[in-house]
């Protein structure tokens, strides 16, 4: 009997929230991702490792959509999502991290977040940019709610007048937690929201994406195979673009393929 291809069937219970199913993506004749299967399940901390290079990023891409896979499919809460557009995936609660560009420099904290918070609110497609900016707040009293939510959870209301480029580089990335949050994601995904950062501010950051993130499914992309051991439910380890290996942290930890693709590969 076929199989529906809706969400319709979708069991939060027993399904996976987020399925990839054999993908892979090639960049001329390089293949960056190689037949990479993952099933995510709700609440669950799941990482994904692996050395430089390993195609962490280029997984990521796919799953937000901001790259179409040579082949495989990805499925969100039983849909498929291989072959929609990045805002629609975001639509449906699949949170990701922004691009720093869309931090906008010039504007406070707090309308960062709003226009976040905006960007899926019913009916923000027909809204231009300029009449959200100047829109009275109560129009959107949902929206300024979930706004002060997210500024207190990411602890910056107390800086939610300054200006984003005012922000220390650990704080920008609390805003950018924040735009994640601000669309009331069903799954986030990061892709290395540490880099650039030193231990303790790393150290910090992870606790915060720990607490930020509790209640929700939560897809986080790192290169230290360290620090994500405390913290997650389960490991996925990529390495040349294949799954070496998916398991409980103490297991990951353990694994002889694991440690030896990690001194093989490219440390930078
Ligand atoms: P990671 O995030 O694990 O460090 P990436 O996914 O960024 O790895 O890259 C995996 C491999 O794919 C690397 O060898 C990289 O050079 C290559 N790659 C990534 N993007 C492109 C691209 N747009 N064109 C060609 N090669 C790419
Ligand atoms: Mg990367």
């Amino acid at each position: 009997m076929a199989v529906s291809d809706g969400a319709d069937g979708f069991d939060p219970e027993t399904d996976p929230v987020l399925r990839a199913d054999g993908l892979t993506k090639r960049f001329g004749d390089f293949t960056a991702l190689d037949g990479v299967d993952l099933d995510v399940r709700a609440g669950e901390f799941r990482s994904v490792i692996g050395p430089n290079g390993a195609g962490k990023t280029t997984l990521f891409n796919c799953l937000t959509g901001a790259l179409r896979p040579t082949a495989g499919s990805v499925r969100f809460r039983g849909e498929d999502v291989t072959r929609l557009a990045p805002h629609e995936r975001v639509r449906r609660g699949m949170g990701r991290s922004f691009q720093i560009s869309t931090v906008f420099g010039g504007l406070s904290v707090r309308e960062n977040v709003r226009l976040a918070a905006q960007s899926v609110a019913e009916g923000a497609g027909e809204i231009s940019l300029r009449q959200e900016l100047f829109s009275p707040t109560d129009r959107f009293a949902g929206v300024a709610d979930r706004t002060d939510a997210v500024l207190s959870d990411i602890g910056l209301a107390d800086r939610a007048g300054e200006h984003a480029r005012n922000l220390a580089h650990g704080d920008r990335r609390r805003l950018e937690l924040g735009l994640v949050l601000a669309t009331d994601p069903d799954l986030v995904l990061l892709d290395e929201p540490t880099a650039g950062m030193g231990s303790e501010e790393t150290r910090r950051t992870i606790a915060l994406v720990e607490e930020v993130l509790s209640d929700r499914t939560l897809l986080l992309i790192e290169h230290d195979i360290d620090l994500v051991m405390n913290v997650s439910d389960a490991v996925t380890v990529l390495h040349r673009g294949q799954v070496l290996a998916t398991g409980p942290p103490e297991r990951i930890a353990a694994d002889d393929e694991v440690q030896k693709a990690y001194l093989g590969g490219v440390r930078e």
